[in-house]
């Protein structure tokens, strides 16, 4: 398969063309709009931020979005040992969470001394919405990502805390907008707009609550470099991160990778390769080092995941009505997601 020769993007790419050089079309659009000085903006507006922070009022100077993933755990720490903020950090149980993902949560909150609330979605409305998005998208995630936005608005709100931080960034998805949890509600009602089996109490987003409460994305601001993230939090906490060698997998949910294992399948593309792409032009990672994760990542993925006989049978999908959704040919993520429709 023909790969680009500056990053690591393949023809599956969506829209992708190349060169005489054999450089991909997404490094050329990403030469075009990647503007360094601005990272360095941001950077800044986001120190002068932490600082009126600080000065804020209240038991809780922001939120952060808390999967219990690497870059949440990092931007957790940051926020408290390096800007001496308050956070509150809210995590949205989505049923899948791993038990070891489960204790790392409870114990590097106590360690930062972070208070944190934990909430679980409706079980029977929750699985009937994986469903339902697997059905429609092939995509188990939409739901998780909707959950987490609406949780940290409503935690927010109730809290009188004006500003939401999460650890994802630019390189990660392709986020444009100034409300990324507005599209996503907009974009989930818009797939589902006939059901009225979805009870959306747990996903809700208020068009005036986001008038209100900012939602910041620190990932990338702040030396967002992946290899080191994993050995500053063991080395400043004291406590090894329990997916060690899986982390830019999502190894902190059981059906991330079946969501990511059905991607590969039938796009040839892997979740991760458009972030990989990304860090390799930001000179986060060598060119090198990308394809061997890569590598490594679809080894495991030609291997049906162990979880996906328990995850059918919670949301009452038999094998052949599995097989026939995946034959089906339809989008698989939001429209801006990874660039696809640049
Ligand atoms: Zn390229």
């Amino acid at each position: 398969m023909k790969k680009c020769t500056r990053c690591i993007l393949t023809e599956a790419f969506p829209n992708i063309t190349f060169d005489e050089q054999g450089v991909c079309s997404v490094c050329h659009a990403w030469d075009k709009n990647w503007d360094a000085a601005k990272n360095k903006n941001l950077r800044r507006r986001y120190i002068k931020l932490f600082k009126d922070l600080e000065k804020s009022r209240g038991n809780y100077n922001c939120i952060l979005a808390f999967s219990g993933g690497k870059d949440s755990a990092y931007a957790l720490y940051l926020l408290k040992k390096k800007y001496n903020l308050n956070p509150l950090a809210v995590n949205f149980d989505n049923l899948f969470q791993t038990d070891a993902v489960r204790k790392w949560i409870s114990v590097i909150t106590k360690q930062l001394n972070v208070d944190l609330i934990t909430y679980t979605p409706e079980r029977e409305n929750y699985l009937k919405c994986v469903k339902k998005s697997f059905e429609k998208t092939r995509n188990f995630c939409i739901f998780c990502n909707l959950g987490v936005y609406s949780l940290c608005q409503k935690i927010a709100a109730k809290n009188n805390i004006n500003i939401i931080f999460s650890g994802s960034g630019k390189l990660e998805v392709n986020v444009i907008s100034e409300h990324p949890e507005l599209d996503y509600y907009k974009y989930a009602k818009s797939i589902f707009i006939d059901d009225n089996e979805i009870a959306w109490e747990d996903f809700k987003i208020s068009q005036e609550l986001c008038n209100m409460i900012k939602f910041e994305l620190m990932g990338d601001v702040f030396d967002w470099n992946h290899n080191n993230i994993i050995e500053t939090l063991n080395k400043n906490l004291g406590i090894e991160y329990p997916t060690k060698g899986l982390d830019y997998i999502h190894a902190d949910c059981k059906i991330a990778c079946i969501a990511n294992y059905i991607y590969y399948k039938k796009t040839k593309m892997t979740k991760n390769e458009y972030t990989m792409a990304n860090l390799v032009r930001a000179g986060q990672l060598t060119r090198k080092e990308a394809l061997k994760k890569i590598e490594e990542e679809k080894k495991l993925l030609r291997k049906e995941p162990e979880y996906l006989e328990e995850l059918l049978r919670l949301i009452k999908i038999n094998r052949k009505e599995y097989e026939n959704i995946l034959k089906e040919d339809i989008s698989y993520s939001p429209p801006w997601y990874h660039g696809h429709n640049k």
